[in-house]
């Protein structure tokens, strides 16, 4: 007989229980399918969550960013400062709206963007400055305010991974304007979407125009816009979600803690104090002398679903690299982050026995 692994336990789960296909039935039924009314409640309630005045719920997290870059009238000629070590929508967004992305250099901590390097990448040139709460631990946020207001930037927020992560009492998405992702695999999801945070409410009217064809009343277009909308199917997915997200970011929190005090063989995540982690990822460095490729298989061979985020930095995926000044860029605790590290599944979905699973077979690592 074939000898069998007794899990398979995958990076991310998302958890759709009964309330959410009666959510999805309600408006099925109503015929009022795309955005609406639904979509306005998850707008004030994802608001009211993280403590912000506006919300502006988009298709996806990329949509969001992008609606943010130009909402805030940043565009060609512009550089945006942003991190390397990110998913590609983080650059992209940029791109898309005829700004340059400017990779700066991250804290080997944390793995957020250094405020240090964020300073010396500013130019005549720099419009905003977007840290991305990394794997749901807030960046730096009063540095980096603290440089934006120096040089008269705007600062952005892609909190992506981050629903509900806060320094202090005090939410991300509140500091600048802010893009969240409700993609299958984030804490929270609508099966794919985005939403925007913002204290002003200029933004915010921009912002919806954009996401509306760019009009301010019906057939009157005003800016140039796209259909970038959620539907009320999606944002009644997004109610019930955000319901049980505050039971969700405790036991992502519980799943860490319990990582953090059983992993021997690994660096287990530096959290900055103050700061509430969202642990959208639970990111290990390998310690030196092991190879990280070779921990990943072995780990994914006994049924672990460990990924590396990211493998690559962005300024080295072709698209960016193939440019004079992204082949030339030194980013080196970019580079050794995307060399040493790997996230193992933190999910809420997770129980007693694959955490114990998941620990005994990382600690057999070394
Ligand atoms: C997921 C993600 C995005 C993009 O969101 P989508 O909803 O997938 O478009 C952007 N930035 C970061 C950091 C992300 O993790």
């Amino acid at each position: 007989m074939v000898e069998r692994t007794r899990f398979n336990i995958p990076i991310s789960r998302p958890q759709l229980g009964v309330e959410e296909e009666e959510a999805v039935l309600a408006v099925l039924r109503s015929g009022q399918i795309t955005q609406g009314e639904r979509v306005a409640a998850f707008e004030a309630a994802f608001a009211a969550y993280h403590g912000a005045e506006y919300a502006i719920a988009t298709s996806n997290g990329t949509t969001a960013l992008s609606t943010v870059i130009m909402a805030h009238g940043i565009g060609a000629g512009d550089e945006v400062i942003i991190p390397s070590f990110s998913f590609f929508a983080t650059a992209s967004s940029v791109s898309f709206t005829g700004a340059v992305p400017v990779f700066a250099d991250i804290d080997p901590k944390t793995f957020n963007l250094s405020p240090e390097a964020v300073e010396a990448a500013i130019t005549p040139r720099t419009a905003a400055i977007m840290p991305v709460h990394l794997y749901g631990q807030p960046a730096d946020m009063s540095a980096l305010e603290a440089i934006a207001r120096k040089h008269g930037l705007i600062l952005l927020e892609d909190a992506a991974q981050a629903h509900g992560a806060k320094i202090g009492e005090r939410s991300v998405g509140t500091w600048g304007t802010a893009s969240f992702s409700f993609y299958a695999t984030k804490n929270m999801t609508t099966t794919e979407g985005g939403m925007i945070l913002t204290n002003d409410a200029e933004i915010a009217r921009k912002a919806r125009i954009i996401r509306n064809q760019g009009m301010d009343q019906q057939y009157e277009h005003v800016l140039m816009g796209f259909n970038l909308r959620m539907t009320n199917l999606t944002a009644a997915i997004g109610l019930v979600q955000l319901d049980k997200l505050p039971q969700w970011t405790a036991k992502r929190r519980e799943n860490a803690a319990l990582y953090d005090t059983a992993l021997t063989s690994v660096e287990t995540p530096y959290v900055q104090p103050g700061v509430t982690h969202v642990y959208h990822q639970y990111t290990v460095r390998v310690k030196p002398g092991i190879d990280r490729d070779v921990a990943v298989k072995q780990l994914n061979g006994n049924g672990i679903g460990v990924r590396t985020y990211y493998p690559k930095p962005i300024h080295r995926q072709p698209v960016y690299a193939r440019e004079e000044r992204y082949a030339r860029l030194d980013l080196p605790e970019t580079e050794r982050a995307v060399r040493e590290v790997f996230s193992l599944p933190v999910h809420p979905g997770l129980s007693s026995e694959e955490l114990e699973f998941i620990i005994d077979e990382v600690n057999a690592l070394c």
